[in-house]
Parts: structure tokens; C-alpha cells; sequence
């Protein structure tokens, strides 16, 4: 552990543990519950959790809390260990809760024995009722008297699939007066006669959340089991469990899970957005999903440091999401390479370039000295920005405009001479001269330019199709906006464009990270194909979130 990082309260707890010698080493876990795919917040969860074993030198499981078999599937469990991968994590051991069944049977087996579970018929609704509010003890009901003998009878009953859906439960026995509403007498297993992912049709009865997730902590030996602060009322429960079990005493500790601007964060709300439509797929770009963020072209290094950089509090707040944004800008500056695209081409004919066609050398990345370069042919007919010329330029224009002179990327110095338009009167074609000794890394000129523009040479550009993306929602902080969450989707967070890029790009690595010079980074999308490249904005090239902190 490097000595000026300082520690977060969890890491605190564990240093604390470790130097009293309560554990000789740590062994936490990431939880996912596979009925979704994993999002930015989770990646929180999986910083904390595999860092904290780095740190500790332990190690991390990873265990799906697969206890709802209605809403959970196979195809998110393989998401969920290649999402962890890429993040750069490994796990020791790959669990399940479902793998524990019949232990977490045996063990509510042993609660009925103790007198301290009980088969309850009422209906949801009555033990709701039944169950008081936080000033009003509960009442109950006679199912809690009922003997030892009868709720172990029923309770294998409800094994057997004796019951319908719904028509029973089992409970624990604890505190109807408990100021904690999840003391008093929380259902622990309910009948559901539905197909799970891996046990398939061995149970129709399933333990709920509280009765699954510590018991599997404390059977995985789990030294520190951390989760976000909704779950400081189940921390009770938690250790009730553990004790009248006599079970390995795994400890929780609560963190502020992340919120963040502009985006919904809930696996829920997210399959919601796939399944009706709002976006392509869980893998969208436009997903705030550790798919989506690795398809748009976000590192994992940069999804690191944002978590690294936000911490772990005890008090939820939201992060903005240019924060996110900055990270993995810092990162692609260093190691993108810089290419030339051109997305709204106006051509620039070179009037006195006689050479036919040559091949100059351009920097992959200017950051990167061991970066090399590639080579980028130039010849008489190029595509510019149209956005790069002004007819009337202003005083203070540095690009492109009768009579202005400009420095072409990696190549020479040209001054415009002429324009043409077409009919509709727009620019067709602009005249310009170039200045033979002007050529970047051997300019003899003397001549000074303000400007630097980016272009491609007309026969050897390649088109390719780019994808821009903006904010998936168009307010702030969704928590606080009223209504349902869809109403503030923004509709226009897809822009797709075809642009004319330099030919390197047709033989650069499939997984390489790009800057597009003055237009952003970029990353070639899934559905990319030789002959037909897709790219998508990863994050433009302004830094915005920067220039607010320094105010
Ligand atoms: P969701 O509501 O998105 O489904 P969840 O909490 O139900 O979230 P789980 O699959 O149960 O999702 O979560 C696995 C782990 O990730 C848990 O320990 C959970 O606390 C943590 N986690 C989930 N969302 C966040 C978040 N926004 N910030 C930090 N940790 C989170
Ligand atoms: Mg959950």
C-alpha cells in the first residue's frame, strides 16, 4: 500500500481489523443479482470490493444473488463476469446463491427447531396490516403460535409443492414491537413455482434477500461484506441470522451508492429503456451500462479513476456526469491516436501542386513520444471543413477566406486565391497556392499562420459513418424531476453522420482509441465492417467539467 493514498473509511475499518488481528486476511464479494446488466454504479461497488482486496492483499468472490428466479437469466450472469474482466478485476471463486439452497433450507429448518420461524397463511396484504407502522407495534396474528412440529411439516409441505403460489410463507420470529419494521418477523421464504436459471425446477420455494445474502457471506467466510446505505435497515437482521445460526460472523458495512446527472441508474429503469425501445440495446452508447461505456470507447482505466477520484462516502449525493466525462478524456489524450476525418467536406483544390501525389509523415500522438507516426497522402484535391471557410471573414478569423493564409496539418502552408459556388450558392470548390518550403518539420518559409486545419486528400479518403452522442435525458438530476422518468429522455442523443477520413484508419487496430483532430475521440462501433467503418463519439474534445472546477 503506497503511503500517501489516504484511506477511505472502509479501508479504515479493514486496517483497523487486520492490525488487531480479527482476520489474518480479507475476503470481500461483489453481489450482482443477475437481472440486468451491470451500470457505472456497480462499477463503484466493484472498485471498492476488488480494491479493497487489493489493497489488504485478499481476495474478492463473485457471487450472483440469484434468489428472484422470475427476472433473472443466463445471458446477464455471462455479461456480468465479461463487464468485471474488462474492468480489470478478478474473483477467486465464482458463486452463487443458488448453490446454497439447500444449506439455506437446512438453516430455516433450524430456526423452526429453535421456535424462532413459523409458517404464516395470511395474505400479503394482511401482514402488512398485521405488521403495525414505525410508531404502532404490530399485532400478529395465531400462525405465530403455531408448534414446532406443525411448521416443520408445513414448511417441507411447501417444499413439496404441496401449495400454491402466495399461500404461505415462512418467517422469522423475532420482534413485532421492534422499532425496525425489518424485525418484525420478516418473511425469510416464499412459494414460487417458477423455472430458475440454474436449478432449474428443484425448488418452488426461494429464501428472500435477507435470508440468502448474509447466510451466503458467512458460508463463504466473507470478512467484510460492504453495500450501499439502503441497507443499513437490514444490518439487524443480518447479524440476528448469524447468530441464532452460530455461523461465521461476516460484518456489513454501508457506503452512499452513485448517483449521477442526466442518467437513471436502476437495472429496472434501464431495461426499460431496452425494451421499449428508447435505445438499441443494453449495450447502447448511450447507456450509462459498462457495455454501453465500452462500445462508445471508454477505457477501463478512466472508469477507475472516476471511481477513484469520487470515493466512498456515507452520504449519497450526485456526481456530475461530466466528472465521468474528464477521466476518460485524461486518459484517451494520452494514448489516442490522432487521425484526420472530415465530416462536412468542401473541396480545396491546390492550384499550383504539380507533384501528382506524396505520402508525409504525421504524428500518431503528439503526448506519446514512442507513438511513431503514420503516413497520410496529400495531393492537389482535398476535403476540408466547410466550417473552415468564411467568404467575409471577420477580423479575428484565423482559418479560411479570400486572401488568408493557414497551415495544413502535417503538411504546408496554403493561401486561398478563389472560391466557386454552386447554383444554390453555396461554396463548391475552393483555390488556393501552396508554399513549396512551408512543409511541416522542414519550414523554411518564415511565413506565421494562426491557424491549423485538418483535411484529407479527395482520392485516397475512405467514407465512414460517425456516431454523436448527447445526454440520454435532458434534466439534471432525475431523482428530484416529476413524473415518470421517460418523459425527460432527449430525443435527439443520437446524431449520425458520414464524414471522409484519412486512409490509415482503414488498417488501424480494431480496438485502437482515436482522436479525430478538433473533432473528438472516437472508437470503432461493434457493427463496424471493413469497407463500411462506424464510428463512435467516445467524448468531444472540450472539457467543460475542468473550467467549472477552477472558478
Ligand atoms: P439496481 O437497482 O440497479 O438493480 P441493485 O442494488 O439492485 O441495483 P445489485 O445487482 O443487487 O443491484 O447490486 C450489486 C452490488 O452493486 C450491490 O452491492 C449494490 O449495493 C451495488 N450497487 C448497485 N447500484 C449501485 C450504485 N449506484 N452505486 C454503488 N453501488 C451500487
Ligand atoms: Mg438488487
Amino acid at each position: 500500500m503506497s503511503e500517501e493514498k489516504s484511506l477511505n473509511f472502509i479501508e479504515e475499518i479493514v486496517a483497523a481489523d487486520l492490525a488487531a488481528g480479527k482476520h489474518k486476511s480479507i475476503l470481500t464479494r461483489f453481489p450482482p443479482e443477475p437481472n440486468g446488466y451491470l451500470h457505472i454504479g456497480h462499477a463503484k461497488s466493484i472498485c471498492l470490493n476488488f480494491g479493497l482486496a487489493k489493497t489488504f492483499n485478499g481476495a474478492t468472490n463473485l457471487r450472483f444473488d440469484d434468489t428472484n428466479p422470475e427476472k433473472e437469466e443466463t445471458e446477464y450472469v455471462e455479461s456480468i463476469k465479461a463487464d468485471v474482466k474488462w474492468l480489470g478485476f478478478d474473483w477467486v471463486k465464482e458463486c452463487y446463491a443458488s448453490d446454497y439452497f439447500d444449506q439455506l433450507y437446512a438453516f430455516a429448518v433450524q430456526l423452526i427447531e429453535k421456535g424462532l420461524a413459523y409458517v404464516d397463511d395470511s395474505t400479503p396484504d394482511e401482514i402488512a396490516q398485521q405488521k403495525g407502522t414505525p410508531t404502532v407495534p404490530g399485532t400478529g396474528n395465531d400462525f405465530r403460535n403455531r408448534n414446532i412440529q406443525e411448521n416443520k411439516e408445513l414448511f417441507e409441505a411447501m417444499k413439496a409443492g404441496k401449495f400454491e403460489d402466495g399461500a404461505k410463507v415462512l418467517r422469522a420470529k423475532i420482534d413485532l414491537a421492534s422499532p425496525n419494521m425489518h424485525m418484525r418477523d420478516p418473511i425469510i421464504y416464499r412459494i414460487k413455482k417458477a423455472h430458475h436459471h440454474r436449478t432449474s425446477d428443484k425448488w418452488c420455494i426461494y429464501p428472500m434477500y435477507d435470508f440468502a445474502h448474509g447466510q451466503s457471506d458467512s458460508i463463504e467466510q466473507i470478512t467484510h461484506s460492504v453495500c450501499t446505505l439502503e441497507f443499513i435497515p437490514h444490518r439487524a437482521l443480518y447479524d440476528w441470522c448469524i447468530e441464532q445460526l452460530g455461523i461465521f460472523p461476516s460484518h456489513q458495512y454501508e457506503f452512499a451508492r452513485l448517483n449521477m446527472t442526466y442518467t437513471v441508474m436502476s437495472k429496472r429503469k434501464l431495461l426499460q429503456l431496452v425494451q421499449e425501445g428508447h435505445v438499441q440495446s443494453w449495450d447502447d452508447p448511450r447507456m450509462p451500462t459498462i457495455s454501453g461505456m465500452r462500445r462508445r470507447g471508454y477505457t477501463p482505466h478512466s472508469i477507475r479513476d472516476f471511481c477513484e477520484r469520487i470515493g466512498i462516502a456515507k452520504r449519497e449525493n450526485i456526481i456530475d456526469f461530466s466528472l465521468l466525462e474528464f477521466c476518460v478524456r485524461e486518459h484517451l489524450n494520452k494514448i489516442a491516436l490522432r487521425r484526420m476525418v472530415v465530416a462536412n467536406p468542401v473541396k480545396l483544390v491546390i492550384t499550383n501542386y504539380e507533384k501528382g501525389e506524396e505520402i508525409l509523415l504525421s504524428e500518431n500522438n503528439p503526448e506519446d513520444e514512442n507513438g511513431g507516426t503514420r503516413e497520410v497522402p496529400f495531393s492537389k484535391e482535398l476535403w476540408i471543413e466547410r466550417d473552415d471557410f468564411m467568404e467575409e471573414p471577420t477580423k479575428k478569423y484565423f482559418r479560411l477566406g479570400p486572401g488568408l493564409q493557414v497551415r495544413l496539418k502535417s503538411a504546408y502552408i496554403i493561401k486561398c486565391d478563389s472560391f466557386e459556388k454552386d447554383e444554390a450558392g453555396n461554396i463548391q470548390t475552393i483555390y488556393a497556392s501552396y508554399f513549396p518550403d512551408s512543409k511541416s518539420g522542414s519550414d523554411t518559409s518564415g511565413i506565421h499562420v494562426k491557424g491549423t486545419l485538418h483535411w484529407v486528400s479527395a482520392k485516397n479518403a475512405i467514407p465512414v459513418t460517425l456516431n454523436e452522442y448527447d445526454r440520454l435525458f435532458n434534466v439534471e438530476d432525475l431523482a428530484t424531476a416529476d413524473g415518470d422518468f421517460k418523459d425527460y429522455i432527449n430525443s435527439n442523443s443520437l446524431k449520425t453522420l458520414t464524414a471522409y477520413a484519412e486512409p490509415a484508419l482503414a488498417n488501424d487496430a480494431l480496438d485502437a482509441r482515436f482522436q479525430f483532430l478538433r473533432k473528438g475521440y472516437f472508437y470503432q462501433d461493434t457493427q463496424s465492417k471493413p469497407g463500411q467503418l462506424v464510428f463512435n463519439r467516445t467524448v468531444t474534445l472540450k472539457d467543460t467539467w475542468a473550467k467549472e472546477q477552477k472558478k
